[in-house]
């Protein structure tokens, strides 16, 4: 063998790769799975009737621009469809803003417990990931204006916050963006926005409408319910929007991925009814599993943060183990820093209920 073999550039190899929430047992048992956040709803019917009905074109490439997909996107939020690009998930737009924006010497900013997603695109890129402290559990403007420096290029936030489900109002976002420098981009991650109901939140249109450098992501992946399609899309500045189509693959939506999409963003009752579900499931789950006696990090989004307590045999791992006995798959968050912690999405009515008394019968043992 020859000593010289290809190299990857600098910093891949420092990338953890994403581990995705479990979704089989051992048991080979079929799960109760909530441990990605997907929604109990399922999908539109009428997304799933485009998606069927795109099976009889599959030899023909799709519409580059994804254009039937913008549009609805832009119908269903009075938007300007040329400002919008959809992407194979927000995850691909995640990484193309960071492949356009960040270099080797430059500096991506995201906060203690954001999502992994960030650091894995600032790495892959070249670039150096700094992470700002949060204020319980929370996304703290001043820690992020502190880690500032001349390096720093982009700042993401999750609003909400996955995995915390906390939130930041508008106010404070407003704040974050006039203390940044204006050449330094701000990405609004907004993949929870349909379910959070509070008065002082704002996902980030307007932002994104006046200023040149505020961009807002958007998945169809949890309330839409097309995660296994892989849709997203971003709201941006016009000339963002033209550095964005410049790189990002010219096919990067499948047919059947875009009409589904346009598909389930127009019906608005599906998307309503998955709302009230969650809203109910929410707050009867926060509720009933904090008279368990286990702390709740309250939550806006569609998951909980359930912490447990220090005392091992009744720690977080000990449950997920014993959770798991019970063919219930919740998520472990210790990549978010967060090891005595639990992660669970609002299931069904039948799920939260059989999460509920199997919480009850670990704090028993
Ligand atoms: C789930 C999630 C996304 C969505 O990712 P997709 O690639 O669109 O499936 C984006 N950001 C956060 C914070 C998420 O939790």
């Amino acid at each position: 063998m020859s000593a010289l073999r290809p190299i990857p550039r600098p910093g891949i190899l420092d990338i953890d790769p994403y581990v995705p929430g479990e979704s089989t047992l051992p048991s080979g048992l079929k799960p109760v799975k909530l441990s990605s956040n997907e929604t109990p709803l399922g999908p539109s019917p009428k997304a799933i009737a485009a998606y069927k009905a795109a099976a009889d074109d599959l030899e023909r490439y799709p519409d580059g621009p994804s254009t039937a997909l913008r549009n609805a996107i832009a119908r269903r939020y009075g938007l300007d469809a040329s400002r919008i690009v959809c992407g194979a998930g927000s995850d691909e737009i995640l990484n193309l803003l960071a492949h356009a924006y960040l270099g080797p010497g430059d500096e991506g900013l995201f906060t203690e417990h954001g999502f992994l997603v960030y650091r894995i695109a600032i790495l892959g890129n070249g670039a150096t990931p700094i992470v700002a402290k949060e204020s319980n559990l929370t996304t703290d403007v001043d820690a992020i204006l502190a880690k500032v420096s001349p390096r720093t290029k982009i700042v993401f936030v999750a609003n909400p916050n996955n995995p915390t489900g906390t939130y930041l109002p508008i106010g404070e976002i407003r704040r974050l963006r006039e203390k940044l420098r204006p050449d330094i981009l701000l990405v609004l991650d907004a993949a929870y926005a349909e379910y959070v109901s509070r008065n002082d939140y704002e996902a980030g249109i307007e932002l994104v409408a006046t200023t040149d450098n505020t961009v807002m992501t958007r998945t169809f992946s949890k309330i839409h319910g097309l995660a296994s399609l892989r849709v997203g899309w971003v709201y941006c500045p016009a000339d963002i929007a033209d550095v964005l189509n410049r790189i990002r693959g010219p096919f990067n939506l499948s047919s059947a991925a875009i009409a589904a999409g346009a598909a389930a963003i127009a019906d608005t009752g599906h998307e309503e009814a998955a709302r009230r579900h969650n809203e109910t499931w929410l707050a009867w789950l926060s509720e009933e599993i904090a008279k368990l006696g286990l702390t709740v990090t309250p939550s806006v989004a569609n998951f909980l943060l359930i912490h447990f307590p220090a005392d091992k045999a009744k720690g977080a791992v000990a449950c997920d183990e014993f959770l798991k006995t019970k063919a219930i798959i919740l998520r472990r968050v210790a990549g978010y820093g967060l090891p005595n912690a639990l992660r669970m999405t609002v299931g069904t009515e039948e799920e939260n209920k059989r999460v509920v008394a199997a919480l009850r019968e670990f704090m028993a043992r």
